[in-house]
């Protein structure tokens, strides 16, 4: 997903169907996995997932049957164990050939807050399928429910999943981890007049029993599967590429990601053939938790990209990236959640200089290296490695900036050390041998050492290695970026705050997204108060409508006591969700008695309109956690 920013193909995908074979785990593998799912994956493996589920809005309910057919790795077996959060079980069965169903006796374990409860069924000798009739609750983690006055049209009601890291559980009994990747299926019947859309195959009309259908031919972790549901229209942008939205935002949200099918191509010719068929967009309402979900033919977007200059659309570069790093080579578990992030971070960065010119990439770079710098000053040491000695019970509670930023700079190193083309002729291996596999950061090592150091020796050492992957420090070796165009912005801020220049000298009327950015990230704690008030005064910051600005100022503005901004930021904290934007206003609060009362007043005013990802998250900060 991205922290923030942002059908020719098939002929491959034919040929290469689902293999999805992991090597045997060891020790520190095993317990990675294990940290975050209740399932016997080392006995049970599910290869395909067949959903039929009704979307009931009145109860805020997804009920139905999840089918799951099973590859048993280890013969003597009697019980699967699924992982599941908050769901309602009604029954489960068990078959040998998909037709002769019997009923198979299951426990459900205690649950546990952050794992859920885990499900045990008895499975006879020759059962290859699981069936289980269940039901969310309005609760569910991984689901949000909008009622229409938090959608554009406010006619409709609006439902979504986010499923990563382990939501998925919340809305699909499964084995719910990285490490197992299966094909889906799924038919969901919604009220009449509402479109479900999902990450797979999709038809632009319902079946005639009135079910949307979808299939997921490649085999794909539990957390990409996604589902949403609301008055869903779609507007073409190139033979592979499209978006979806609410009908009044179809046309802004197509002219903003026009250029998709060109990154598109421009990845290709980089690393390698797009092999999921068609790319497209789905544009959500605010409360959307992050920038965007890559989920495999269907990135989930927030609408706060949408500006009308496509200054924001490196979120798309991101979320596309995905489809080599993260969905087609994915962390085998979450503790190594940096070769998803970092490998994709850095090819956004690559993707952005190839769009747009290095200077435009190396301004996100720096942007990128200064919100690293923010999650190092706010994290215990423990999470500024790539991999924890340890790893988390909860995924969500160490999210950060450190696996894309830092594992960037780690990636961005190894191509100084050994060269932009072997490097990338490295990195297209990476995604050729690995496809449609799930690997683990020591795999990762095991490639690099083989098809890089041993070919250019004495390039780089394992203590080097062991300083990017375990140590805490960013390695004083590391390659940092470097924007001209941002150190003048930094140049032009200093002039006007120590009196050298007026406000009037600013170039801010030239400035783009990000050098407004920088221009608050690196405002010192010594500018006065009168002058942050003048800032508002003259640029109307506070009435903005570009949110990634409106969050850089109000930040800026509590810091430096600006009570008169108090208004504005909590009605951009009750209008915007996404938890890069709304975090370190929150964060910022918390720093006086005063904010922090503020704070807690203002979430509990606007929490309703939060999904629950980010309500946690939020949460986290008002108790004073550390955190990303
Ligand atoms: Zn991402």
């Amino acid at each position: 997903m991205t922290k923030y920013r942002f059908l020719a193909a098939l002929t491959m995908l034919a040929a290469s169907l689902p293999t999805a074979y992991a090597a045997p785990l060891d020790a520190t593998a095993s317990a990675n996995v294990a940290a975050n799912t209740y399932s016997n994956v080392q006995q049970v493996r599910t290869r395909h997932i067949a959903l039929d589920l009704a979307v009931d809005f009145k109860k805020s309910v997804l009920s139905g049957t999840a089918t799951l057919e099973l590859e048993r790795i280890d013969p003597s077996a009697t019980q699967v164990i699924l992982d599941t959060q908050d769901l309602d079980i009604a029954k489960t069965e068990t078959s040998v050939d998909g037709e002769v169903w019997l009923k198979a006796p299951f426990t459900l374990g205690q649950s546990d807050e952050v794992l859920g409860a885990p499900l045990t069924i008895t499975l006879p000798a020759d059962a290859t399928r699981v069936r289980v009739t269940y039901a969310s609750k309005p609760q569910a983690s991984g689901l949000q429910w909008l009622p229409p006055a938090q959608t554009l049209g406010k006619k409709h009601p609006f439902m979504f999943s986010q499923s990563e890291s382990i939501h998925g559980r919340s809305w699909i009994p499964m084995q719910d981890t990285p490490f197992v990747r299966a094909t889906y299926e799924a038919r969901v019947r919604t009220p009449k007049g509402l479109r479900a859309v999902m990450s797979a195959e999709m038809h632009d009309k319902p079946d005639a029993s009135g079910a949307w259908t979808f299939k997921m031919p490649q085999a794909i972790p539990s957390y990409l599967i996604a589902l949403a549901v609301g008055d869903i229209g779609f507007q073409s942008t190139g033979p592979r590429t499209g978006v979806y939205a609410e009908p009044g935002l179809l046309k802004k949200a197509a002219y903003e990601f026009g250029e998709t099918e060109r990154t598109l191509q421009l990845m290709e010719q980089a690393f390698g053939p797009y092999r999921w068929g068609r790319y497209d967009i789905l544009v959500l309402p605010p409360s959307f938790p992050f920038g965007g979900m890559e989920n495999p033919r269907l990135t989930f977007a927030t609408p706060t990209v949408i500006t009308g200059d496509r200054m924001l659309v490196s979120l798309v570069s991101h979320e596309l990236a995905h489809s080599w790093s993260g969905n087609l080579v994915t962390n085998a578990s979450w503790n190594d959640f940096w070769l998803n992030e970092g490998f994709t971070e850095y090819l956004t960065y690559r993707l952005l200089d190839m769009q747009f010119g290095q200077a435009r990439g190396d301004m996100e770079r720096v942007l990128g290296l200064t919100d690293l710098k923010g999650s190092m000053s706010h994290l215990d040491k423990i999470d500024w490695s790539l991999v924890r000695s340890t790893p988390p019970k909860d995924p969500d509670a160490v999210y950060s900036s450190v696996p894309y930023e830092r594992g960037n700079l780690f990636l961005t190193w190894l191509e100084a050390q050994f060269g932009r083309g072997a490097f990338d002729a490295f990195l297209r291996g990476w995604f050729d041998d690995h496809a449609f596999q799930s690997a683990t950061t020591g795999e990762f090592v095991a490639y690099l050492q083989d098809k890089l150091m041993a070919q250019q020796p004495g390039k780089v050492t394992q203590a080097q290695l062991d300083a990017w992957l375990h140590q805490p420090e960013i390695p004083d070796f590391a390659v940092l970026p470097h924007s001209d165009a941002l150190n003048k912005v930094d140049q032009e801020r200093d002039a006007w705050l120590s009196g050298k220049t007026t406000l009037d000298a600013l170039p801010a009327k030239q400035w783009n997204v990000h050098e407004w950015q920088q221009f608050f990230d690196n405002m010192p704690a010594s500018a006065t108060l009168e002058q942050v008030q003048l800032l508002d005064a003259r640029y109307k910051l506070s009435q903005t409508h570009n949110a990634i600005i409106a969050s850089a100022w109000f930040r800026v503005a509590i810091a430096h006591g600006d009570k008169a901004v108090l208004p504005a930021a909590q009605h951009y904290l009750g209008s915007v969700g996404r938890m890069r934007l709304i975090s370190p206003l929150y964060r910022e609060l918390m720093k006086t008695p005063e904010g922090k009362a503020y704070a807690e007043q203002t979430y509990a005013k606007v929490k309703s309109g939060y999904n629950v990802i980010a309500q946690q998250a939020v949460e986290r900060i008002l108790k004073g956690e550390s955190g990303g």
